[in-house]
C-alpha cells in the first residue's frame, strides 16, 4: 500500500517535470490567443518573406508552409517541417526586444540539407563551429540577427527565454538560437 503511493507520487513527479518543460511552448500558446507573425530577409538572397503562422484557430498550417520554404535551404532549396515551437521562440524574443510584427529578421541561417551541413563542416573557418548533428538540420534552429538590436541584446533575449539553445556569434554576426536542449556557447 504504502509503496504504491511511493510510486504514485513518483509517477506524479515526473509528469509534473515535463509539464514544466513545456511550461514555455504552452504559455505562448496561451499568449497567442491573437495571430503571430514572423518576417525575414534572407541575407544571402536577399529574398523578403513574412507570415502569419498562429491565429484565433490555433496553428496556420498555409503560414508555417511559407515559413518553412523561406527558411528552406538556400544552398539547393532543399524544404524541410521546421519546428513551430520555433516559430513561437524567434516572435516571443522578437516581442521582448519591443520590435514589431512585421519587422524583418536577417536570416543568415534555417533548415540545412545533410549535404550543406557537411560542406560547412568541411569548410571550417567561420563555420568552424557547425556541428555534426546540427539542430539546422533537425529544422529546429536558425542564425538571425535583428535590425537595430546589438547583438548580445539579442543574446540575452534568448537566453532569458530559457526554451533551448543559444549560441553567439558575434564575430560573424548573429545569434544562433534552436529548440533542442537549454544551452549556451
Ligand atoms: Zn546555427
Amino acid at each position: 500500500m504504502l509503496d504504491t503511493n511511493i510510486g504514485r507520487r513518483r509517477l506524479i513527479g515526473g509528469a509534473l517535470a515535463m509539464v514544466a518543460a513545456s511550461t514555455f511552448i504552452t504559455e505562448c500558446a496561451f499568449a497567442a490567443t491573437t495571430e503571430r507573425r514572423l518576417a525575414f530577409r534572407n541575407i544571402h538572397t536577399n529574398e523578403t518573406f513574412d507570415a502569419r503562422f498562429y491565429g484565433a484557430n490555433g496553428w496556420d498550417d498555409q503560414g508555417l508552409a511559407e515559413l518553412n520554404h523561406g527558411l528552406r535551404d538556400w544552398r539547393n532549396n532543399e524544404v524541410t517541417q521546421m519546428d513551430p515551437a520555433l516559430m513561437l521562440l524567434l516572435a516571443g524574443v522578437r516581442d521582448k526586444l519591443g520590435l514589431a510584427p512585421q519587422a524583418r529578421l536577417d536570416l543568415i541561417s534555417g533548415y540545412r540539407s545533410p549535404q550543406t551541413n557537411a560542406s560547412l563542416r568541411a569548410r571550417g573557418g567561420e563555420h568552424t563551429g557547425v556541428a555534426s548533428k546540427s539542430q539546422h538540420m533537425l529544422g529546429k534552429a536558425t542564425d538571425i540577427r535583428m535590425p537595430g538590436v546589438a547583438l548580445e541584446t539579442l543574446r540575452s533575449a534568448a537566453l532569458s527565454m530559457q526554451a533551448g539553445g543559444v549560441g553567439y556569434y558575434p564575430k560573424d554576426g548573429f545569434v544562433h538560437m534552436d529548440t533542442g536542449r537549454v544551452r549556451l556557447w
